[in-house]
């Protein structure tokens, strides 16, 4: 603990407890915990983001899937459509910072099950969430098959007080919906909620940062300027840290423009905005003859493709031979209609200076945006039609949720936008995530990946806060 007065501006207010948090129509379909947004796509025509500004910001939604990435994402990585950049730092380095993001997100998994994950200094706090007697089966006819079948790790906390028979295993979802029974350690409740009781720390809701101002020198920002409902409001700080999401973050970044900072706030390389990265995501719904009474689905994972073909071969099943890394295979939440089995396929987007976000003169953002790996997402869809045949199901139907979409599709893992490297010239932000430009402005959250691997990025960010939390408090004491 620091001592010192933390405040956080966050855009939109507390998510409702109510019994909405649950209801498909509702959350699906009516989209009700989507926030209004105007974003326009690359060509200038504006589109409706899926975006959810609360206190925990996207988490409040996300499916809870907590993974490392592969030491290898790490390092260069060669795909189909380019290189994968290095990052500054390496797996090893930054392994101490998952091991506590996995603890203080209560995550439930198996360490040494996927032959490619990275070594790991802790077990999870908790076991893993168990397989449901068909995706049990599912596994077991991998496994013999050669693959290597793990449980998807996951925040979700069944604990003493909210044990697996609870509400919260009985509804299936999290993907997608946030958790009326508060069983999903997302952002606010793990990371907000227990501060607030602190009297060091403020949180103001419906709080929207629109513009960073500097000294007269440009070298700190010495003003948050806000809008608070109708009022204009100004805050300052020592420290500043922007964390509002890869689009966001670069857009508060953009507006901030300044006679020193001509492109933008710490804009003197023009990479801000620039690198853009999500995933290209199909999901494939398949069939099998046995009906499908799973209610928490999202339990097995695959990443028997994550790697290429090489020195790791023991990742792969026996007798594969392919060049490329293809990416990661999960389970989806199932809907309760359905009798299918749903799977997501993964494939790592990579960073191009063209996918970038831009402001226009009225502040709104525009996201210019081509996937990329389409090609790699093919093969690993192709290598699931195989696997799956291994446990007696075949594909009946898939969606490609990226390559041929809109921006609209390309927005729940976005990523980049503020690399951090170690030379100025090609990086947003240093070593410690600091801005190049500025003594006291700091960015920590999905925009600092130079690459995003083929997993979700929640828990990197999370890890990655942390270590730029630790580095605050070293350097304010
Ligand atoms: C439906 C869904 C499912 C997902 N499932 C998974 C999963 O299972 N596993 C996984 O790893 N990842 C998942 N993700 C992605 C994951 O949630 C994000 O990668 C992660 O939340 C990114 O964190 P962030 O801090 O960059 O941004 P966010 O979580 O978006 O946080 C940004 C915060 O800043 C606030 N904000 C924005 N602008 C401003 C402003 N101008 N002023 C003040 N506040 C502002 C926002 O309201 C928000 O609270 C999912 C995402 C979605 C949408």
């Amino acid at each position: 603990m620091s001592g010192k007065r933390i405040l956080l501006l966050e855009r939109g207010n507390f998510l409702p407890r109510e019994l909405c948090n649950w209801q498909p129509l509702q959350v699906l379909d009516a989209g009700r915990y989507v926030s209004q947004d105007a974003w326009c796509d690359g060509a200038g025509s504006p589109f409706e983001p899926r975006v959810h500004y609360y206190v925990g910001g996207a988490t409040k939604l996300y499916g809870a899937a907590l993974s490392r990435l592969r030491p290898a994402d790490f390092g260069e990585i060669a795909h189909m459509d380019g290189v994968s950049p290095a990052w500054p730092l390496g797996y090893e380095e930054f392994e101490p910072w998952y091991a506590k993001a996995e603890w203080l997100y209560q995550v439930r998994g198996m360490h040494g099950e996927d032959p490619s994950e990275g070594s790991w200094s802790e077990e999870y706090p908790w076991p893993p969430v168990s397989h449901e007697p068909l995706i049990q089966q599912i596994a077991d006819d991998l496994e013999r098959a050669g693959y290597y079948p793990f449980h998807i790790p996951r925040g979700i906390m069944l604990n003493e007080a909210n044990p697996p028979t609870s509400l919260c295993i009985r509804c299936g979802k999290c993907d997608g919906f946030p958790c009326l029974v508060h069983a999903k350690a997302d952002a606010d409740i793990i990371a907000v909620r227990p501060l607030l009781s602190r009297l060091n720390v403020t949180v103001l809701v419906n709080a929207e940062v629109k513009r960073l101002e500097t000294d007269p020198r440009g070298q700190s920002v010495t003003k948050v300027i806000v809008r608070r409902g109708a009022a204009r409001e100004e805050y300052s700080a020592d420290i500043v840290v922007l964390a509002a999401g890869a689009v966001n973050s670069a857009k508060v970044l953009l507006q901030s423009a300044s006679a020193r900072h001509p492109a933008g706030l710490g804009n003197g390389s023009g990479q801000v905005g620039r690198n853009y990265m999500c995933h290209n995501v199909t999901d494939v719904a398949a069939l099998g003859e046995k009906p499908n009474e799973t209610v928490f689905q999202q339990t097995l994972g695959v990443n028997s493709f994550y790697l290429a073909n090489d020195s790791r071969r023991a990742a792969y099943p026996a007798g594969s031979s392919r060049r490329w890394p293809l990416g990661s295979i999960q389970m989806l939440p199932r809907d309760g209609t359905d009798r299918a089995v749903g799977f997501r396929l993964t494939t790592e987007d990579l960073p191009r200076p063209g996918n970038r976000v831009t402001i226009d003169r009225d502040g709104r953002p525009h996201l210019a945006y081509a996937a990329t790996n389409g090609g790699e997402a093919a093969i690993l869809r192709r290598e699931l039609e195989t696997m799956l045949g291994h446990a007696d199901l075949r594909v009946a139907a898939d969606e490609s949720l990226v390559a041929a979409g809109p921006p609209a599709d390309a927005i729940a893992d976005q990523a980049g936008t503020c690399r951090f490297g170690t030379d100025p010239a090609t990086s947003v932000l240093d070593v410690n995530c600091k801005a190049h430009e500025l003594d006291n402005l700091y960015v920590a959250d999905a925009s600092f990946l130079p690459s995003v691997g083929a997993v979700g990025p929640a828990l990197t960010v999370m890890a990655n806060a942390i270590r730029v939390g630790e580095h605050l408090a070293h350097r304010l004491r």
